[in-house]
């Protein structure tokens, strides 16, 4: 059975459908309609819409935007978040730290902390996203992306997880405990039952697999090739870490002799098809060569400013035709999974650079549309245009923060923080968030409206949290929170 809905008299859309080196980036309208039915737009114009649908938005106080599209994530940080010894660590000593509490990770935190984060993400108006998971512990099930999966099906998000691996534990020189990695050989036979299990390339996909290991520090060389071709193979993107601290750059001089950039290059990494995140410290040259072959990038500037990690160039990478797009990162070194924060962190972030380097509302709202979708290498999504798939995110004007900002709504989303949620999400052409709630149709934890039941997830989440910290402080003998 089809489905329609009619987003009619918006007052403002922007349809992000030209290119970010052409101008005008957002080609907004007012008034008109966006028509969408089942999983696609089917027009969106400033033109009345003649004919009726199943569900009509009014949407005359409504900023209409495609959905947002965060590009890395790890979840599974959401349990972790704001731990007291790491509140003041830059990433190393953060990331030894939370090794000690991450270790105790079962799939049932894996499932729980992806639908709490997925959650917190829809109702910031993102629409897909990624994660990163790159941690299998050795007592828990292999199957962990699998969880992840299963959280994003239930509530609806378009998903592309990445098959993270760390293949070099304590014992071989790298930094994570020798019980969270596994061999290469397991680390391969899994990403082969995730391509055949859950791939799909084709337009519109829900679910697609992207290949990513965890960083230079935590597998070897050989693997990082391994990974490269295979992608090549079955025409996967990938992605990894790269170049987030000045610490990093050190060790790769140290231990490899090259700068990160040049390392990855070695690896046969800088191409198309791959994302990466962070790369903070990439110089004039690697900038350059970084837009000549059309790689991507994931800007966290929230985690970079909670880890003191530094500034990312956004600017220099836009003028060369980086596909730039916006990500949260991990919920421990942001402690927050909400884009629209991301969004304003990212224009403000900029701004402590020389005037040249600031980011203005139409680069950072290509970022977390069109930019996030180019990184993912996808084309059906980050647009309203016809054809495009129906994810979008309405945001009401009708809010305290936002007045006496109307006269630019695009902009107020930005500049002004809203404390309450986006209004509608819709993914894939269904309503995912309706007036603000999460509205799941076929999720465990609902209430009895068929709302997510956010008080039992949060409830659940929180004493997982609790016990593996505690897990943590009694193995370690030492006190993590305060
Ligand atoms: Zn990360």
């Amino acid at each position: 059975m089809s489905s329609s809905i009619l987003i009619k008299n918006p007052l403002l859309c922007c349809r992000m459908n030209s290119d970010i080196q052409f101008g005008d980036v957002l080609n907004a309208f007012s008034g008109g309609h966006i028509y969408i039915e089942d999983s696609k737009i089917v027009s969106a114009g400033p033109e009345e819409f003649s004919g009726t649908a199943d569900q009509i938005i009014d949407a005359s106080r409504i900023l209409v935007l495609p959905g947002f599209v965060n590009t890395h994530h790890h979840f599974y940080q959401t349990l972790t978040r704001n731990i007291f010894a790491t509140q003041k660590s830059e990433l190393f000593d953060w990331l030894v730290t939370n090794y000690e509490i991450w270790r105790g990770i079962s799939g049932e935190a894996i499932y729980i902390s992806a639908k709490l984060a997925i959650a917190e993400l829809l109702k910031s108006g993102c629409t897909t996203t990624s994660d990163h998971l790159y941690l299998f512990p050795n007592k828990s099930e292999p199957t962990l992306i699998d969880r992840e999966i299963e959280a994003a099906r239930e509530i609806g998000i378009r998903f592309q997880p990445t098959r993270g691996s760390m293949s070099r534990g304590k014992s071989d020189g790298g930094l994570p405990p020798d019980d969270v990695i596994q061999t290469e050989a397991q680390i391969n036979e899994d990403i082969y039952r995730l391509i055949k299990t859950y791939h799909n390339d084709s337009f519109g996909a829900m679910t697609r697999i992207s290949l990513a290991p965890c960083s230079p520090f935590s597998v070897t060389p050989e693997l990082m090739k391994e990974t490269a071709r295979i992608a090549r193979e079955n025409k996967l993107q990938i992605h990894t870490h790269l170049a987030e601290t000045a610490a990093e750059v050190n060790f790769c001089l140290e231990k490899f002799k090259m700068r990160p950039f040049e390392f990855m290059k070695s690896l046969d990494w800088i191409g198309s098809n791959a994302w990466f995140a962070h790369s903070i410290y990439l110089n004039d040259a690697e900038i350059r060569q970084a837009g000549d072959a059309q790689i991507g990038i994931s800007h966290c500037p929230s985690s970079n400013m909670r880890l003191g990690s530094g500034i990312a160039r956004i600017k220099e990478m836009l003028e060369v035709g980086v596909k730039v797009s916006l990500a949260v990162d991990g919920s421990a070194s942001n402690d927050s999974s909400n884009m629209l924060m991301e969004m304003r962190n990212a224009l403000l972030l900029s701004r402590l650079r020389e005037p040249e380097y600031w980011l203005n509302t139409e680069e950072v709202l290509w970022m977390a549309t069109v930019g996030g979708a180019k990184a993912l290498g996808r084309d059906d999504i980050g647009q309203i245009a016809p054809g495009k798939c129906a994810d979008l995110t309405l945001i009401s004007m009708d809010k305290l923060e936002y007045s006496g900002a109307q006269h630019d709504p695009a902009a107020a989303i930005l500049f002004c923080v809203a404390m309450s949620p986006v209004d509608w999400v819709i993914v894939n052409g269904k309503i995912i968030v309706e007036e603000g709630r999460i509205k799941c149709h076929n999720a465990k934890h609902l209430d009895q409206k068929k709302y997510l039941d956010e008080k039992a997830l949060i409830a659940r989440h929180q004493k997982l949290s609790d016990d593996l910290i505690a897990e943590a402080e009694s193995k370690t003998g030492k006190k993590l929170t305060r």
